[in-house]
C-alpha cells in the first residue's frame, strides 16, 4: 500500500474517534525520555540566536515588495537545503507594495522642534510641501466627538495611552477615518507602546471609502504628552507634516517552506512557523525573524537527534503578515485540498522571549491532549496551555477547522520594540530563544508522532 493510501485510511479510521483520556495520559510517560533529549539538545545550542542575528543583520528589514525580503527568503532556502530538510521551496504569493518615502514632522508653534515620527503603513502622502496646520489633541474617539466642531482644518492628534495592544491599536488602524469624518486635514497618533525612549512605532492603518483619505502618522508618547500639556496651558500648537508615501503595484514574494517528512503518515502535517516579512524600520528580529528561526531550529534539532515522527512537520515562514496577510491566505489556498490532513498549526509571533506555554484553539478532546504534552515542558517553565490562541498567519487555515496554537512568552517588553527601529537581535536572550526552540520542537514532535491523530475541528 502506498503511504498515501495508508495515510488516508488512518485519517478515516482515527478522524472520528476521540482518543481516550487514558491514551492522552500515556503521552507524558511515553514521550518523557525523548522530549528530555530534545530539550537538552535545544538548550545546548546557540544556533537559533546566531541565525536570527545573521538573518536580520545580513538583510535588515524585510518589508513586502522589497529585494531584501526576497534575498532573505533565498538565503533561508539555501540554508534549509544545506541543513538537509525535505521539500525546501518557496510558494509564490503576490504582495502589496507600500513605499514610505521621505517624511518628517516638525513642531512650528509654540517653538520649533523636529518630532521623531513614522508614517503608518498604507497612508497616503501629504501634498508636496507638506501640511502645516494647528493641532487638536484628543484622548479618545468620544473626546473627538465632543470637540468635533474644533477639529475642522486641523491635525487631530490621538493621545491615547497604551492599555492593551488590541484596544490601543484601534487608533492606529482607524484614527484617520474618524479624524477625516470630523473634518481634519491629517491625523497623528501617540505610538502604540507602554514604554518609550522617544521612539515612534509604525504599523498598519486603513481607510474607509465613505470618507476622504488623510495622511496618518505616529509620533512618540513623549511628544504627544507634551502637546497635550501645551493645549491645557492654552498654547497654540502648529505642526508641519511632510509625507511622500505611495502604493505601487503588487510584487511577487513567497512563503518559504521546509519539512521533516513523516515516516508512516507523511501526508498528515503539523505546520509551524512565523512571518518572514517585517515592517520597513528596524530589523524585524523579534517581529518575527525569531518566530521563523525558532520553528526552523526546532526541526533541525529533531533531525540532528535522528528523530523522525510518523507525520510530517512543515516549517513555514509566511510572507506579508504585516501589511496584507497575503502569505497566510495564500497558504490556505495553495493547500486547500490538504487542509483536512493538517493536524495542527503552530505560530510564534509574540517574540521569542521566555516561553510560558501555548494558547490552543480546537476541540475539548484535543485540548486535553495538548495539555498532557504541555506537562513535558515543565522543566523549562513552558507548561501552561491555555484555551484560545493561534496567530495571524495560521488564522486562515484555523477558520477552515485546523486546530491552532500560539507560543506564549513573557510579553513584558514586546511592545517596547514592536514596529520600531529598536527591533534588533540584542533585545533577545540566546537562552530564552533556545527555550522557545525547545518548546516548539517538543510540541510539534509529540503531535506529529503520537499514535492517535489530534482531533480535527476548531470549536
Ligand atoms: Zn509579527
Amino acid at each position: 500500500m502506498t503511504p498515501i493510501r495508508l495515510a488516508l485510511l488512518a485519517t478515516l479510521s482515527l478522524g472520528t474517534a476521540a482518543p481516550s483520556p487514558a491514551a492522552a495520559q500515556d503521552l507524558a510517560t511515553r514521550y518523557r525520555a525523548t522530549t528530555d533529549r530534545i530539550i537538552d539538545a535545544a538548550l545546548s545550542d546557540s544556533t537559533a540566536w546566531n541565525r536570527v542575528a545573521e538573518l536580520t543583520e545580513r538583510f535588515g528589514a524585510r518589508f513586502s515588495g522589497t529585494p531584501s525580503l526576497e534575498q532573505a527568503i533565498d538565503w533561508i532556502i539555501e540554508r534549509m537545503k544545506a541543513d538537509g530538510l525535505d521539500n525546501v521551496r518557496g510558494e509564490p504569493v503576490m504582495v502589496p507594495r507600500w513605499v514610505r518615502g521621505s517624511e518628517s514632522a516638525e513642531l512650528v508653534e509654540p517653538r520649533r522642534q523636529a518630532l521623531p515620527m513614522l508614517g503608518l503603513g498604507g497612508s497616503i502622502a501629504t501634498p508636496e510641501g507638506g501640511i502645516t496646520a494647528q493641532v487638536l489633541v484628543v484622548t479618545s474617539y468620544q473626546d473627538l466627538e465632543r470637540r468635533a466642531a474644533d477639529a475642522r482644518g486641523k491635525i487631530v492628534l490621538f493621545n491615547v495611552p497604551f492599555s492593551s495592544y488590541g484596544e490601543t491599536v484601534q487608533y492606529r488602524a482607524n484614527g484617520a477615518v474618524a479624524a477625516a469624518r470630523a473634518g481634519a486635514v491629517a491625523s497623528m497618533i501617540r505610538s502604540v507602546t507602554p514604554f518609550s525612549m522617544r521612539t515612534p512605532h509604525t504599523g498598519g492603518m486603513r481607510y474607509d471609502s465613505t470618507v476622504r483619505r488623510i495622511p496618518h502618522a505616529a509620533i512618540t508618547p513623549e511628544d504627544a504628552d507634551m502637546m497635550a500639556r501645551m493645549q491645557e496651558r492654552g498654547e497654540r500648537i502648529v505642526v508641519k507634516l511632510v509625507m511622500s508615501a505611495r502604493t505601487l503595484p503588487d510584487a511577487p514574494s513567497r512563503n518559504v517552506v521546509g519539512e521533516l517528512r513523516g515516516t508512516t503518515l507523511p501526508d498528515e502535517v503539523v505546520v509551524m512557523g512565523g512571518h518572514i516579512d517585517s515592517w520597513d524600520v528596524g530589523r524585524g528580529a523579534m517581529d518575527d525573524a525569531g518566530g521563523v528561526v525558532a520553528a526552523w531550529e526546532a526541526l533541525r534539532v529533531l533531525d540532528r537527534l535522528g528523530l523522525r515522527p510518523r507525520r510530517t512537520i512543515r516549517v513555514v515562514g509566511w510572507t506579508n503578515e504585516e501589511n496584507g496577510m497575503r502569505g497566510g491566505n495564500a497558504y490556505r489556498d495553495t493547500h486547500r485540498s490538504a487542509l483536512g490532513s493538517h493536524v495542527l498549526a503552530i505560530e510564534s509571533d509574540a517574540g521569542v522571549f521566555k516561553p510560558l506555554g501555548f494558547g490552543f484553539t480546537g476541540t475539548d478532546s484535543a485540548f486535553a491532549i495538548v495539555q498532557q504534552i504541555g506537562g513535558l515542558l515543565t522543566r523549562i517553565g513552558a507548561d501552561t496551555i491555555r484555551r484560545g490562541g493561534g496567530g495571524a498567519d495560521i488564522g486562515p487555515i484555523m477558520a477552515e477547522g485546523v486546530p491552532g496554537m500560539g507560543l506564549n512568552v513573557d510579553g513584558t517588553k514586546y511592545f517596547w520594540y514592536h514596529h520600531t527601529d529598536a527591533d534588533t537581535v540584542d533585545k533577545l536572550d540566546p537562552h530564552e530563544v533556545a527555550q522557545c526552540v525547545a518548546a516548539m520542537a517538543v510540541l510539534a514532535y509529540v503531535v506529529a508522532d503520537m499514535p492517535e491523530r489530534l482531533p480535527f475541528g476548531n470549536r
